[in-house]
């Protein structure tokens, strides 16, 4: 496998990889003749937008580990107009490979910049949801004192950052994120979840959380969130392909929870146990079960600029897929239409489920 940073220096060359004829048809049918399966509003950083113009949307990635940096450090990642530049290219290549809009799952203790979204958004012509919600418990943020936060005064933070915009500029969060680092909840992380399940009622906002699946960690958040009363259709656990457990899987998808499939490409680097083949199959043999309705499809990737000390470095590089986030396009969806996915099924899980989950109605 190629490391990150030999990838960097041939993304040039990545842009000649066309995506698959079919799947290209595919993104190109998301307002197909049928018409889509919901409609309603999306919240995107240049303002609202039809759900049924998403079309093929990656729903768990970070364009940049922290962007926030470069308010700090102007001179950060060879500058900020530079880094700009330098992603805004790169999602180009996203947006040839046929997807359309990317949602970036990064809060605000971990260095969200909301006007950073909105430039790189326009720049590349993908559309792009930010998120309320938080990464940490307690958050990596000095001036935050989580045992200080209530459920309710979180929960009025998040409500404020989708009702009326983010850090004062009008532009709104389209999501709640949550990190739920352990398989069950500590007390600071079930403030957190209990925050956002209130803040998704009251807005009907979708939550993604960060699960610990191969600790079967959804069944702990699902009965927090149950408890609470959200609707679990609001709801994905992200992360779930580190699982590989169909039981896991299909108690939850019968719950009504769906599952963020976005570490495949971890199954391809050497210190992770569950095989890129095996995640790939439990997405095959959940669609056969009759559960393609209940699959997002992404692979959790930052690219570019990193916060992360040098000594993290290697650790990243080796869990960011090398194709960055042409991994979905370029590996995945060809390596599941090879083991019998239809295109059909792979227009559910990239267009129609993100419609329906990312739509207000
Ligand atoms: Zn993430």
């Amino acid at each position: 496998m190629r490391s990150r940073r030999t990838f960097l220096k041939s993304a040039g060359a990545a842009a000649l990889v066309a995506p698959t004829a079919s799947f290209r048809a595919s993104a190109l049918d998301a307002v197909g003749a049928t018409g889509p399966r919901r409609t309603g509003l999306v919240q995107t950083v240049l303002g609202p937008l039809d759900a049924s113009k998403l079309g093929v949307t990656l729903p768990h990635e970070h364009i940049a580990d922290g962007p926030d940096v470069l308010n700090r450090w102007p001179k950060a990642w060879g500058g900020r107009a530079e880094f700009v530049a330098k992603a805004a290219e790169k999602l180009k290549l996203v947006k040839v490979a046929g997807v359309s809009t990317i949602v970036d799952l990064t809060t605000y203790d971990v260095g969200r910049d909301i006007r950073f979204l909105e430039e790189v958004s326009r720049k590349s012509g993908l559309s792009m949801i930010a998120c309320t919600g938080q990464r940490f418990f307690p958050p990596q943020d000095p001036h935050v004192s989580m045992p200080a936060r209530t459920i309710a005064g979180l929960t009025e933070f998040f409500v404020k950052e989708i009702e009326q915009g983010i850090d004062g500029t009008g532009i709104k969060a389209g999501v709640i994120k949550i990190g739920i680092i352990s398989n069950r909840p500590t007390a600071l992380e079930e403030t957190g979840l209990r925050a956002a399940a209130r803040a998704s009622k009251a807005t009907g906002m979708p939550m993604r959380n960060h699960t610990d699946a191969a600790h079967r960690a959804g069944e702990s958040h699902a009965a927090i969130l149950e408890d609470e009363g959200v609707n679990p259709a609001r709801v994905s656990f992200d992360h779930s392909d580190g699982s590989g457990d169909m039981d896991y899987f299909l108690g939850l998808v019968k719950r009504g929870y769906s599952l963020g499939m976005d570490h495949v490409h971890r199954g391809t680097a050497v210190d992770f146990q569950l095989s890129f083949e095996r995640r790939a199959q439990c997405i095959k043999l959940l669609i056969d079960a009759g559960f393609a309705t209940k699959i997002f499809l992404s692979q959790d990737a930052e690219f570019g600029g990193s916060l992360l000390p040098e000594n993290a470095r290697s650790w990243r590089e080796k869990i960011d897929p090398p194709e960055e986030m042409l991994f979905i396009t370029q590996r995945l969806i060809p390596h599941l239409k090879r083991i019998g996915v239809s295109d059909s099924d792979i227009h559910t899980m990239t267009v129609e489920n993100p419609r329906s989950f990312f739509g207000q109605a």
